[in-house]
Formats: structure tokens, C-alpha cells, sequence
């Protein structure tokens, strides 16, 4: 099986460290806001990746971690604590919140079909590992106290940069005016805050620098360690880990270990992009999987519409190309109940071929939209009486391990999920009605009105937020 190893820039034969076991980590979501669809790719591409490992007969133990402390605004220490800011807006306490977003996490990896993995682990659940982990570091000689913070000094690691391949005199955007005026250089980052700019920081706890709470990077150094080793199979994330957050990582790991590399293969997904730009969780402009479902698609339809692009590449969401998915799948489960129905001519053997070469679309780093179209050939010389309808069903049944689609549970209940679109789509445009007369109420400035829409719709369910790009509603799940 090839796979595309960011560490190196290549191609590479997946190999295991030890036979038939793969410890994989992929980084999990900080639990301050609804994960959005973007978010989602991620996890629907370490899915593809923990599904087809699987399938190739691997004992794969998949980590993911919950990140529910110490991530800021900015990736590199500047901003505002996600998790805190999230909890003043919404007038709760910070556990509450990121209790309800795991939990609304889960809701939505589970309607998209992603196998929960073998072990979620929390960040605050994990606080002794980190500070042992930094002892380790700090013992080794990597670290720096200013300002009240713990700092590493990446001019102490000799490789640092080497996944993402930056120089280190290079100039960055971190080297801005409002940058951390504790740091030697603006590359090194925060392994344990004492100082907070919230004087209310709810999450503390004792440690050797001070009370006071763990950086971000840290906490998946620690937890990938703890479940799999002080070396690993495969860590996945977005591309956007690659500069800062992974590259951190590595030299956690290392400094503390002395063993390189700490991770073998490094996944990393292109983004989903909108066609009015970046998507993102703390600007607000966002769409979740509810929002796909309020308008009438099944979750499965997103899924389909991501395996329609390879992981690697840039992807842009319009409601349009949904609609192209949407439709494909339906007619893929359309044409499957068909086959049910089929008299049984054809080759028995005839599938094995479109087997392979799904086989081999997969194992070559996952190249999703490739496996799809053997399958769409597969049912096309099924439809031609080619192919044994028994046969062509095992293999797609085979080939639906991994694309996760639950084909022939959706061709079961096609006809009610069409009912069911109807009633919502009814549902959605009374939300959307009510909504336009809550914008036309505040334009009139007639607020009470428009709060009087928004209790409303609050008590059924409906929450009504207004961004940057406009008003966006949500049914809470
Ligand atoms: P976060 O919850 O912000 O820590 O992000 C969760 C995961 O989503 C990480 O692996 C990110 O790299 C990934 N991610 C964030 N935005 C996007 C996007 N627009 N498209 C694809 N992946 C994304
Ligand atoms: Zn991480």
C-alpha cells in the first residue's frame, strides 16, 4: 500500500513498525464550537485511512484526543483561549461546553458513517502526562522560563522545521508587533502558561513552572506517547498542522525521547474551502452537517461528495456540487436495488477484476474518486447481464468496507428517505421564512420583534446566530 508521507514529500510503501499492527493518531477537535464541514473532511480521511488499513488485514488502534484545554486563536500562542471565550459568549461553564460539543462531535462522525475510533481521550484528563512529558524536555535541556511561561527553544533542536521545510532565518508571519515578547525567537512556543490575560481562568492546575495550564502542542505529544509508543505508525490532521502544530510535535517528541522520527507517516488532508473563501470555526462563518441536513440532504450525500475528490486536494464546497453528489449516490443506491431484483445471469467471476483495481485505487494513497469509478463500472457491466448480480452485489458490499457509503442500507430505505425530505424541506422553509422576518424586523430596528423570532424558534429547537457573513441557524441536535 503506498502512501503519501509529508515527512519527506513522497510516496512511500507503508510499512509498520511492528507486523500487522498500526498505531494511528489523528488529531481530534477542540470542542468550543460545532465542528464544521471542513473539520469533517478530516475525520472522514482518517476514517478512509483506518478503514482501508483494515481491510488489508492490519490491527489498527486509532487515538484520537479531545481537545478541551489550552488551544488559543492563533495557532502559535496569541489570541484568545478558544474553550474560555467560547464559555463567557454562551454564559456557561467551560466542561459544560466542551462536553456538549464532544457529545455533538460524535452525533456527527456517527451520522457520517466514521468509525468511532479505538480510543477518545481528553486533554484535561491528561494533564499528569504532559507535565512528566515536560519534565522530560525540560531535563534534556530544550526549555526556557520567561515572562511566567515555560517555553521550548527550537534553536536547541537541530531539525526543526524538517517536516515543513522552512528555513529558520526565513521570515514569518509571527514576527508581528502584537507577537509573544517572551520568546528568544518568534518560532518557539509555550510548553506551560502561568500567565493569562483572563484573571477568571477556569482551568488550572498545579505544576514545577507554576499553576497554571499546558500549551497546545503538548497535550498530543503526551497522549500519542501514552496509547502508542515513544514511536508510531501514522499521524494525521489538516494541512494547517503542518507548520506549527506537527511541527511542534516533532520536536516535543524528540527532544524528549532521543528517538527519531517519533511518528513514521504524517497524513495530512487539503482543505475545504467555500466558494466565498476559508472556512473557520472561530469566525463563525461556517456550515455544519446539520445545516446540510436542515436543507434536505442526508448526511450520507456529504460523505459521497468528499469521496469524489483525493484527500490531497483542495475541495470546494457549493450547494451545486452537493446536489451532483446527492443525486449520484441516490442513483448508486437506485441501481444496487436493481441488481437485487436481477435475473441471475452474467460471469461469477466477472467482479473480481473491478476488485482489484478498487483494491489498487485504495492502496494507492487512497484515491478515492478512482475506487468510485470501478465500482460505477462494476454496476454498469452488472446492468449489461456481464456480471452475475450475486457477484457484482458481494464485491460492492466489499468495496462499501471502505468507502463507509452503507449502500445496501440506504438502497433498503430509499423511498423513506425521500418522504422524509419532503416534510423537512416544508420545516426548513417556515425557519427560513421566520428568519427573513426577523432581518426585516431589525433593519425596521424593531427589536423586539426580532428577539421575540428568535425565543420562538429558540423553543423549537433552532438556534439563530448572526456572523460576519449574515444569519446562519442551526437545529441542535
Ligand atoms: P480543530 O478542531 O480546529 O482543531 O480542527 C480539527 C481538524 O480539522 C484538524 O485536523 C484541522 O487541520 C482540520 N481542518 C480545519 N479546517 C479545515 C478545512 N477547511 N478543511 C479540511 N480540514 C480542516
Ligand atoms: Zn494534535
Amino acid at each position: 500500500m503506498l502512501l503519501y508521507n509529508t515527512l519527506g514529500r513522497e510516496l512511500r510503501e507503508f510499512m509498520p513498525i511492528e507486523a500487522g499492527r498500526v498505531g494511528f493518531y489523528g488529531c481530534g477537535p477542540t470542542v468550543y464550537n460545532y465542528a464544521h464541514i471542513g473539520n469533517l473532511r478530516a475525520y472522514v480521511t482518517h476514517d478512509i485511512l483506518a478503514r482501508t488499513l483494515r481491510a488489508r488485514g492490519f490491527d489498527v488502534k486509532h487515538v484520537m484526543n479531545i481537545t478541551d484545554v489550552g488551544h488559543l486563536t492563533g495557532d502559535n500562542d496569541e489570541g484568545d483561549d478558544k474553550m474560555l471565550k467560547s464559555a463567557e459568549e454562551r454564559g456557561r461553564d467551560v466542561l459544560e461546553i466542551a462536553d456538549f460539543y464532544t457529545k455533538a462531535f460524535f452525533a456527527d462522525t456517527d451520522r457520517l458513517n466514521i468509525v468511532r475510533p479505538t480510543i477518545v481521550c481528553k486533554a484535561t484528563e491528561h494533564i499528569d502526562d504532559m507535565i512528566a512529558l515536560i519534565r522530560r524536555i525540560e531535563a534534556n535541556g530544550y526549555t526556557y522560563s520567561a515572562g511566567g511561561n515555560l517555553y521550548f527553544d527550537i534553536t536547541k533542536f537541530s531539525n526543526y522545521g524538517k517536516m515543513a521545510m522552512f528555513r529558520l532565518d526565513e521570515q514569518t508571519s509571527e514576527t508581528r508587533v502584537d507577537a509573544d515578547g517572551n520568546k528568544r525567537n518568534p518560532r518557539d512556543f509555550v510548553l506551560w502558561f502561568t500567565k493569562s490575560k483572563y484573571e477568571n481562568q477556569a482551568l488550572v492546575w498545579d505544576s514545577p513552572w507554576g499553576r497554571g495550564y499546558p500549551g497546545w502542542h503538548i497535550e498530543c505529544s503526551a497522549m500519542s506517547m501514552k496509547y502508542l509508543g515513544e514511536q508510531f505508525d501514522i499521524h494525521a490532521g489538516g494541512i494547517d498542522h503542518i507548520a506549527i502544530h506537527h511541527t511542534n510535535e516533532i520536536a516535543q517528541s524528540e527532544a524528549a525521547t532521543g528517538k527519531t522520527p517519533c511518528v513514521k507517516n504524517w497524513v495530512h488532508n487539503e482543505f475545504l474551502v467555500l466558494d466565498r473563501g476559508k472556512m473557520s470555526k472561530s469566525t463563525g462563518g461556517f456550515l455544519t452537517l446539520q445545516t446540510l441536513v436542515d436543507r434536505g440532504y442526508d448526511p450520507l450525500d456529504y460523505r459521497y461528495f468528499l469521496l469524489g475528490a483525493h484527500y490531497r486536494s483542495q475541495l470546494q464546497f457549493s450547494f451545486e456540487a452537493l446536489d451532483g453528489a446527492k443525486n449520484a449516490r441516490r442513483s448508486l443506491c437506485d441501481r444496487v436495488r436493481a441488481l437485487w431484483n436481477k435475473e441471475r445471469k452474467g460471469e461469477m467471476d466477472g467482479a473480481a477484476p473491478y476488485l482489484e483495481k478498487f483494491n489498487a485505487a485504495m492502496d494507492s494513497d487512497l484515491s478515492t474518486p478512482r475506487a468510485l469509478a470501478e465500482l460505477f463500472g462494476l454496476l454498469k457491466d452488472a446492468e449489461k447481464d456481464e456480471i452475475a448480480p450475486s457477484a457484482a452485489l458481494t464485491a460492492i458490499s466489499q468495496m462499501d468496507e471502505i468507502l463507509g457509503l452503507n449502500i445496501k442500507l440506504s438502497a433498503e430505505s430509499e423511498e423513506t428517505a425521500g418522504a422524509s425530505d419532503s416534510a423537512s424541506m416544508a420545516e426548513i422553509r417556515s425557519i427560513e421564512e421566520r428568519i427573513a422576518e426577523r432581518a426585516t424586523a431589525k433593519r425596521a430596528k424593531d427589536f423586539v420583534k426580532a428577539d421575540s423570532i428568535r425565543a420562538e424558534l429558540k423553543e423549537k429547537g433552532i438556534v439563530v446566530e448572526d456572523g460576519p457573513n449574515g444569519t446562519i441557524w442551526r437545529k441542535l441536535i
